[in-house]
């Protein structure tokens, strides 16, 4: 049977929800269609079924600068709900000897920190961060906040300011070139990268220099979700409701129709179908989208090339341990250092600047590189993800998905491995090896592509920097503005630009171009990107 409707999303993942969210707004009758149990893709909270009142986030849990988006404001979200803190002592890198390098929501804190470990590169931080508030605030907020201008109008806008040509200067450089350039001092310069990575750019990559002074100068830092991530998925499920929109679970999408050339709507793995009036969006990868939903013969011979050639990120894959305690983790490191105890992320195992290249040639030979992890106590700042005075933590660390050249040698190994990890963990916080553990879980990068096949090879990112996937042609040339080449079909994931993570900005800029195409009143501000570009000094 069909029902009609305007528009149908691929996907409950929270750029899907966002986009969702606008066109409902906007008057349109939308469905959004999940095969999970609940919506929200990488915004997942789970509880845990043998302690109940312990929750675990399983995927996304350190979202940056959540609460200066356009469309946490416009969605209205906190009304529904949501309810973010960003805590002080932001990032903390405990060393093996017990020193900690720290970043602080307040620059001279971290400055502070940096300090101890070399005054020359404190120095350089502070230079770097009022080098780059203004490139951030006047270009690259905006930049991401927008549909992607095609390179050559971007660069002819960038050139005519003198922001505009620092930036592109300092592109050139890969993170690593900009790190060695910079900074002298050893640890500084593995935690700067290592914060950088966190964003998952390819970290030898040029074209991407700027990104390690763009993430130090950005001036709001990771936040967490009270209540946990997945309250922000109900946030945004919320708004689409209360504007007549629909969310369907346990909706696995088999295939997406085209009826004249245009996309027409979706069939379920139950054979429904599903009519749409306007439009179709997926926030489903491009092999799932072009090559396994779209029928062959719909979908142009080199746009199904360019969709097979998508790459996605060999560093991203995470492996997780989740633990649920009877208090937090003590770190012996406090001991000299209190405000350790209150570290909303801690990254243990990194000490040298080697490292990276270490941790590199595992992956590319499939093998467990030297163990470098980072993780948080949600319970620390948010006691409603546990039962009263006890606690959750988690680590993460970024592991081969095609362990030894396959992916399923994981289903037999993951427990040895979180094992390993637990015991390198309470080296540095004792308790956890005394009694504080109460239960545990571990996922594997094939436990993530599982639960999200989105995330192919376990790509948290849904797809690389490499490769020519940014900006203007991400994911492929002639699909980088949301509009796919089948008509009627718009892309809305994190394989779009700004990429992956929890942005939104995907289903957020989708959004305005599918309101142009559809004649919508845009009920929201917008600021060309254009028009701002050439007003930089
Ligand atoms: C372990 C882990 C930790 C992470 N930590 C962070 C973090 O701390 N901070 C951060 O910003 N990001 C983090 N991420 C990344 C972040 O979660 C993703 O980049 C983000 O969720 C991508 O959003 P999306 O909207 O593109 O889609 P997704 O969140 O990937 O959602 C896509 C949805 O589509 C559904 N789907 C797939 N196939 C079908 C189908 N055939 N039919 C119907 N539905 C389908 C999936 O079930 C899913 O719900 C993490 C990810 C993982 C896995």
């Amino acid at each position: 049977m069909s029902i009609p409707c305007d528009g149908i999303l691929l996907g409950a993942g929270h750029n899907s929800l966002v986009l969702a969210a606008y066109l409902a707004r906007s008057g349109l009758r939308v469905i959004v269609l999940e095969r999970g149990p609940a919506p929200g893709g990488g915004l997942t909270t789970e509880e845990n079924p043998r302690l109940p009142g312990f929750f675990h986030n399983t995927h996304s849990f350190f979202h940056r600068a959540i609460t200066t988006t356009p469309w946490y404001r416009d969605l209205e979200l906190e009304r529904h709900g949501a309810r973010y803190v960003e805590p002080e002592l932001n990032v903390a890198m405990i060393l093996g000897d017990g020193r900690a390098l720290e970043w602080w929501t307040d620059l001279d804190r971290t400055a502070e920190s940096f300090a101890e470990f070399s005054a020359k590169d404190a120095t350089a931080l502070r230079w770097w961060v009022a080098e780059f508030e203004p490139i951030v605030d006047q270009i690259l907020t905006i930049e991401a906040q927008s549909p992607p201008l095609s390179p050559d109008r971007r660069r002819e806008l960038l050139n005519r300011s003198r922001l505009g040509r620092r930036l592109l200067e300092i592109a050139q450089l890969s993170p690593v070139e900009f790190v060695r350039r910079e900074f002298e001092n050893d640890a500084i310069r593995a935690g700067l990268l290592f914060f950088n990575g966190l964003r998952e750019i390819d970290l030898q990559l040029p074209g991407f220099g700027h990104s390690v002074p763009a993430l130090l100068a950005g001036r709001h830092k990771a936040q967490l979700c009270m209540g946990g991530s997945a309250r922000l998925a109900d946030a945004l499920a919320a708004d689409i409701r209360e504007h007549g929109g629909e969310i369907r679970t346990a909706a696995e999408i088999r295939a997406v129709l085209v009826r004249g050339g245009r996309a027409a709507g979706v069939e379920l793995a139950t054979g429904e179908r599903i009519e749409a009036r306007a439009f179709v969006a997926s926030g489903l990868n491009p092999q799932q989208t072009f090559l396994e939903l779209l029928d062959a013969g719909s979908v142009p011979h080199d746009v199904r090339e360019r969709a097979a050639k998508f790459e996605y990120n060999l560093l991203a894959p995470l492996f997780a341990l989740n633990l649920a305690l009877s208090e937090p983790p003590r770190y012996k490191a406090a001991d000299r250092r209190p405000e350790l105890a209150r570290a909303f992320m801690v990254i243990l195992g990194l000490e040298r600047f080697s490292q990276f290249a270490e941790i590199v040639s595992a992956h590319e030979r499939g093998e467990i590189p030297p163990p470098v992890m980072w993780g948080a106590c949600p319970t620390l700042f948010d006691s409603s993800q546990a039962p009263p005075g006890k606690h959750t933590a988690f680590l993460w660390e970024k592991l081969p998905y095609a362990l030894r050249g396959s992916a399923a040698h994981w289903d037999a190994e993951k427990e040895e491995h979180a094992r390993r990890m637990l015991a390198l963990w309470s080296a540095y916080a004792p308790n956890l090896a005394e009694g504080a553990v109460l239960d545990w879980f571990c996922r594997s990068p094939l436990d993530t592509e599982r639960r999200l096949p989105n995330m192919r090879r376990g790509d948290l990112l849904v797809g690389s920097f490499a490769n020519g996937q940014v900006g203007y042609n991400r994911p492929f040339a002639g699909a980088g503005e949301y509009r796919s080449p089948v008509e009627g079909l718009y892309l809305c994931g994190g394989f779009t630009h700004p990429g992956g993570n929890i942005t939104g900005l995907c289903g957020y800029n989708a959004a305005g171009v599918i309101a142009v195409d559809l004649g919508l009143r845009r009920w929201w501000p917008s600021r060309p990107v254009e028009r701002a570009l050439e007003s930089v000094a």
